[in-house]
């Protein structure tokens, strides 16, 4: 499977960031509070200048108006978020489960939405962001799904159910895919080749993704590489959680758990 190479949105940094946060994949969730508390955590003590969220933040986005509901766990999310824009400029790119996070939560909040792939630009330093799925080509389901579910035919059908009836759709989704993972069948992983197509294409050397929850740093060709982010899960032995921080000396992975 082949694709065109995306056209990034650039975002040029301003001359006083001096540290910047990528995070990914926390899944953030109602029957996860200690990943949310860790989160929180992390907001009230990070010394980073800008946040990049790159996708599946929440563990499922069935749309906005889910923060209108009193007492929502979503209207609970989008305060964190809200306090957390006070404090620095936070971005967000959508993740193939909160794809549906909309204009109206970027207003409510004071979140930046940001195109997957974007590109920043760091005192010189260029690196690409993105969630990652678009690069799963070998997940061949998942892209043609991809292709239907970012349609507005499609989310304008979806948006227009009851709050309650998207609520159990989502649930059977998950449920779908949770099945598919227990049957042992494999995941596809990032495409290699298209990865480094995207960064020649954006003239960058290094792609920050999330997505597939393998953690690692991966030397595409000389000077190229994907840095992947870990998912987040506060409750797991040992917890996982961390961030990529940046910072004029370069880029670090930091271990948000042991905080
Ligand atoms: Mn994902």
């Amino acid at each position: 499977m082949t694709m065109a190479v995306p056209q990034a949105q650039e975002l040029i940094a301003p001359a006083h960031w001096r540290t910047v946060d990528f995070l990914s994949d926390l899944h953030l969730q109602a029957a996860e509070p200690e990943t949310l508390a860790l989160f929180q955590r992390y907001l009230a003590h990070s010394p980073a200048d800008a946040l990049f969220l790159l996708g599946d933040l929440f563990e499922v986005w069935v749309g906005d108006d889910a923060c209108d509901e009193p007492g929502s766990f979503e209207a609970a999310l989008a305060q964190v978020l809200a306090a957390a824009a006070r404090q620095r400029p936070v971005y967000f790119l959508h993740g193939n489960r909160d794809f549906l996070v909309g204009a109206a939560f970027f207003r409510r909040t004071g979140v930046a939405g940001l195109a997957d792939p974007a590109l920043l630009d760091f005192h010189g330093q260029r690196l690409l962001l993105s969630h990652g799925d678009l690069l799963c080509l070998d997940d061949v389901d998942y892209q043609r799904f991809r292709v239907l579910a970012r349609s507005s035919a499609w989310q304008q059908q979806f948006l227009a159910q009851p709050l309650a009836v998207r609520r159990t759709q989502a649930r059977g989704i998950r449920a779908e895919s949770e099945a598919r993972k227990q049957s042992g069948a494999a995941y596809a992983d990032v495409h290699g080749p298209a990865a480094l197509a995207w960064l020649q294409a954006a003239r960058a050397h290094t792609l920050i993704h999330g997505h597939t929850h393998r953690p690692a740093e991966h030397t595409l060709a000389p000077g190229y590489r994907r840095v992947v982010l870990s998912d987040w899960d506060a409750a797991a032995a040992p917890p996982r959680a961390d961030v990529l921080r940046l910072t004029p000396a370069g880029l670090e992975r930091i271990a948000i758990a042991l905080m």
